[in-house]
C-alpha cells in the first residue's frame, strides 16, 4: 500500500484515476520498480524516486536507500509535495462550483420531467441530487472538523510564541477552508480524518 489522500476531497481527486504514491526503485536499466524484495538474486537498485500509480513520477532521484529509510521518506515526500498536494490544491476549488452547476442542471431537468409528466425519470434525478447533497454535507462536516482542529493547533502556536492570531496563521488552509493541501502538520491531538494508508 502506498500513499493514499483521504481528506475531503478524495472522492473528487479519485474521480477519474487514482492517485496513490509511493517510493519507487530506480533499477540500473533506467526503469522504475514498485516492488522491494529480499531475494538476493533481484538486481539492486540505483536510486529512489517518488512516484505515482496514475504513471506521474517525480524528476529528482535520492540515493538508493532502505524501505521505510530517510531516503525512502524523502521519495514519498516528493509524491506529496510535487504532485498530491497540488491534486487536492485543483480539486479543492473545482469541487464546489462543479456542485453548484450540476445541482441547478439537475434541478431544472426534475422540473422538465415532471413538467412533461415523467415523475419516474424526475424521481430518478432527485435522487442523484440527495445522494449528491449528502456527500457535500460530509465534506463540509469535515472541513469543519478540520478547520477547528487547525484552529486548536494555530492557537497552540500563537501562546508558544506569544503572538495574537492576527500575527497571522501558519497554516494557509486556516483562512481558506477549501485549501486543502497535503502533507498535514503533524497532529497534537486526534487528526481529522486524513488517509495515509499502508
Ligand atoms: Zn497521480
Amino acid at each position: 500500500m502506498g500513499i493514499l489522500y483521504a481528506g475531503p476531497y478524495a472522492h473528487d481527486l479519485n474521480a477519474d484515476t487514482v492517485h496513490e504514491g509511493y517510493a519507487a526503485r530506480l533499477m540500473p536499466d533506467g526503469t522504475l520498480s514498485s516492488g522491494w524484495s529480499t531475494d538476493p538474486d533481484w538486481p539492486p537498485h540505483v536510486g529512489l524516486v517518488g512516484a505515482c500509480s496514475c504513471g506521474w513520477r517525480a524528476e529528482r532521484v535520492h540515493s538508493p536507500g532502505d524501505l521505510d529509510g530517510p531516503e525512502y521518506q524523502a521519495a514519498e515526500s516528493d509524491f506529496e509535495a510535487e504532485h498530491l498536494g497540488p491534486l487536492v490544491d485543483a480539486a479543492a476549488a473545482r469541487s464546489w462550483p462543479d456542485w453548484a452547476a450540476r445541482t441547478i442542471s439537475w434541478a431544472n431537468e426534475t422540473a422538465i420531467h415532471i413538467a412533461a409528466g415523467r415523475p419516474h425519470d424526475a424521481r430518478y434525478v432527485l435522487d442523484l441530487l440527495r445522494d449528491d447533497l449528502n456527500h457535500r454535507i460530509n465534506i463540509a462536516d469535515e472541513l469543519a472538523e478540520e478547520r477547528d482542529w487547525l484552529g486548536t493547533v494555530t492557537d497552540q502556536t500563537a501562546n508558544l510564541l506569544g503572538r495574537h492570531d492576527s500575527y497571522g496563521r501558519p497554516f494557509r488552509h486556516v483562512t481558506n477552508p477549501t485549501q486543502v493541501a497535503a502533507p498535514a502538520p503533524p497532529p497534537p491531538r486526534d487528526p481529522p480524518p486524513r488517509g495515509r494508508g499502508r
